[in-house]
Order: C-alpha cells, then sequence, then structure tokens
C-alpha cells in the first residue's frame, strides 16, 4: 500500500489510497447521470456485504458517524420510549448526549475507562428494565476498547429491543455479522476503516428497524428521516437531497477495494498489524492504556511515560512525518492515540515504529 507523504495513523480520518482519491477527483457528475446511479448501486451493495447484512438496507448521506447515531436515534425511538446506553468511553457517552438532546429516557451501563462493559451486565439491564433499544459502541476510539459485540447481541437475541451498533471505529477492520447476529441498525463514516475520505455517514437498518420507524409515524427529523430517504437508496436515480457525488464514488472505490482484498484477509491484515503495532510499542517501553482483554484491533492507546509531554511529543513524531493522535477526556495529556485501521500495510507500521522512537528519544526526559 502506497502512503509516501505525511501519513496519518491518528483513529480517522485514515490514510486514503491513491486509487480512492483519484476516484474522488473525478469529473463532478449530475446525481442522476446512469454512470454515478450504477456506481452508487454498487455502493451500496457492497456496504451489505462488507457487514454481512444481505438482509438489511443501506443509506449513504452526507455527513458523518454522528449523524449516523443521530438517525438511529431519532428513527426508533418514540416519544416515552427508554434507551440503553452501553458506554466504554466517549463515544459511547455520545449516545446519552444525543438521547438527553432529544429528551430520550435513558440508562446508561458504563465500563471504566479502558474496560468494556460484560455482556451479562447487558442481559441483567434487560431483563430488569423497558428499553425500546440498546445503543452500544463496538470499538470506542478514546480508550482503545473493543465490546464483546456478539455477546451483547446474543444477550438481546430473541427480545424486542433493537440492537443498535456503532461500527465508526471497527466496521470493514473487525468482523460484524450484521443479519447473523441479529443487529438492527450498523452505522458508520467513510474515513475509518474502509480507508475514504471523510464525508459521509452510512446506516444499515433490519426491516425490524424500519418497521418500527413506520410505525413511529412523524418522528422530529427531516433530513435525518430514514423514511424519506428510503426512496433513494432503492432507487438511487430518485432525488430527495443531492448526494454527495464524488465522495460515493471514492467510498465506492473504498468498498470496491475492501472486496477486492477479501473479508477474512481483511480482518487477517489488521489482526497481525495490531500485533506488529503492539510488539513495537512493547520494544520502546510504551505501556498499553486499554485493559488486554479488550483491545481493540483497530487502535492503541499508550500511556506517556515519565518526563514525556504531549505537547512536544506529537510536534517531534509530526516533523517526522506521522500524524498521532491525542487522548480524549480524562485521558488528555497521559496518553496518546495510535490508528492502525484502513488501507495500511507493514511499511506504514514499520513507519510509524520509527517515528514514534525518535520522537521519544527527542520529547524524553533526557534531553
Ligand atoms: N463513534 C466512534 C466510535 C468514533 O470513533 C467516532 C469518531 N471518532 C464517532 C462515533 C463520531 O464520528 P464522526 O466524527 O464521524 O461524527
Amino acid at each position: 500500500m502506497e502512503h509516501d507523504d505525511v501519513l496519518t495513523m491518528i483513529p480517522g480520518p485514515t490514510p486514503v489510497l491513491p486509487s480512492i482519491l483519484e476516484a474522488l477527483g473525478q469529473p463532478t457528475s449530475s446525481h442522476q447521470a446512469p454512470a454515478f446511479v450504477e456506481t452508487f448501486r454498487l455502493c451500496l451493495a457492497e456496504l451489505k456485504q462488507i457487514a454481512f447484512a444481505a438482509a438489511a438496507r443501506p443509506f449513504v448521506v452526507s455527513g458523518a458517524g454522528t449523524l449516523g447515531m443521530e438517525m438511529a436515534l431519532v428513527n426508533l425511538i418514540g416519544p416515552g420510549e427508554q434507551l440503553l446506553v452501553v458506554s466504554q468511553g466517549y463515544f459511547g457517552d455520545r449516545w446519552a448526549e444525543l438521547a438527553a438532546a432529544f429528551g430520550v429516557p435513558h440508562h446508561v451501563l458504563r465500563a471504566e475507562w479502558g474496560r468494556a462493559v460484560p455482556a451479562e451486565l447487558v442481559a441483567r439491564a434487560v431483563a430488569e428494565g423497558r428499553f425500546a433499544a440498546v445503543a452500544m459502541t463496538h470499538v470506542d476510539t478514546s480508550t482503545g476498547a473493543a465490546a464483546p459485540l456478539r455477546d451483547y447481541c446474543r444477550a438481546l437475541a430473541g427480545r424486542d429491543e433493537l440492537a443498535i451498533v456503532d461500527g465508526v471505529c471497527a466496521t470493514a477492520a473487525i468482523e460484524e455479522r450484521f443479519d447473523d447476529w441479529g443487529m438492527d441498525v450498523l452505522l458508520t463514516g467513510a474515513q475509518k476503516a474502509l480507508g475514504a475520505p471523510p464525508g459521509v455517514a452510512i446506516v444499515l437498518a433490519s426491516e425490524r428497524a424500519l418497521a418500527k420507524r413506520r410505525a413511529l409515524g412523524r418522528i422530529p427529523a427531516y433530513y435525518a428521516d430514514l423514511a424519506r430517504w428510503s426512496r433513494v437508496m432503492d432507487d438511487p436515480a430518485a432525488y430527495f437531497s443531492t448526494p454527495p457525488v464524488n465522495e460515493i464514488v471514492a467510498l465506492r472505490e473504498a468498498t470496491r477495494t475492501v472486496l477486492a482484498e477479501g473479508l477474512d484477509a481483511r480482518f487477517e491484515r489488521h489482526a497481525r498489524l495490531a500485533r506488529a503495532m503492539r510488539e513495537g510499542f512493547a520494544a520502546l517501553g510504551l505501556e498499553m492504556f486499554t485493559a488486554p482483554d479488550c483491545r481493540a484491533e483497530t487502535l492503541s492507546v499508550l500511556l506517556y511515560p515519565a518526563g514525556v509531554d504531549d505537547a512536544r511529543f506529537r510536534p517531534a513524531v509530526a516533523h517526522r512525518g506521522v500524524v498521532l493522535a491525542g487522548a480524549l477526556g480524562p485521558l488528555a495529556g497521559r496518553a496518546f492515540r495510535v490508528g492502525h485501521m484502513g488501507n495500511i500495510g507493514d511499511r506504514e507500521v514499520e513507519r510509524t515504529l520509527r517515528a514514534i522512537g525518535d520522537g521519544l528519544r527527542e520529547a524524553g526526559p533526557g534531553l
């Protein structure tokens, strides 16, 4: 994989391949031009394949992951209905913020940062409460913790609560079987493991979810209303609101790239690169923040050794052409985050580890 310039190793946006940038840079066409309509259709079909979601309906709209979260909430939860939020960090808590913004009563099961909520607690909470839906985060990008998503879905199997999954930091890198595991909504953005530029929200919805949307009648949304978009997603030649033509052409090149690699190979590559990164981090004496039993394969959160200052370290690494992310919330200044998802390979891992090693030497206490 070729990324010769600045290497953006943050947990999204991820490095974009030249072939995908080239697709982005194609002349902007009418959103109803036959070639674009066909590309959009293929993109939607390939997104379903990526999430093993043959029975789902895909939606792609201008926006980002947060719009996907908002769409899930406003389309599936009616007045007075309650939401269970399973949170393992900053983005899990975003579900609670969204619920508060829309006046949705909610209960939050919150893990200590760096850990995941055990599936048994989810099972107990739904048995004891009365929730219309459960909102989960597959990988929380703030803590690097991966949830036992399959077990959460098992805890909901055969029950009425709708299973809403934020796959933003996982979809197309870590296995997610929408149909088999019984998800109702899976959402992501283009700019993470799919390796496309930012600009679109992606939502997969089950028939059960769409039936719920219909049953709600009027909802407090217009642009975010799945019912208004359904016609376009069935027939991309139809119009509701102008689709982001160039971003969709780029996203389709990204979905084509994912399937050309093969899903099993792609998941295996992410696991292998995560191992290589972690061996490198250990060799540099860096300590991982996330508990060993729930480390996501898409990013790592590293604690700063004593005396290394975030304000000196990350610019020193950036000076070597590798961009890393700071930490969020209570970890801000105490840790840094390295994304390792999307269209990257051994070369990017090696370059990143070398830049981190040099950055530590430059920003470390001894110098
Ligand atoms: N959920 C997770 C797990 C994320 O990592 C992010 C973005 N980092 C979001 C939601 C929000 O996505 P966006 O920034 O695309 O709105």
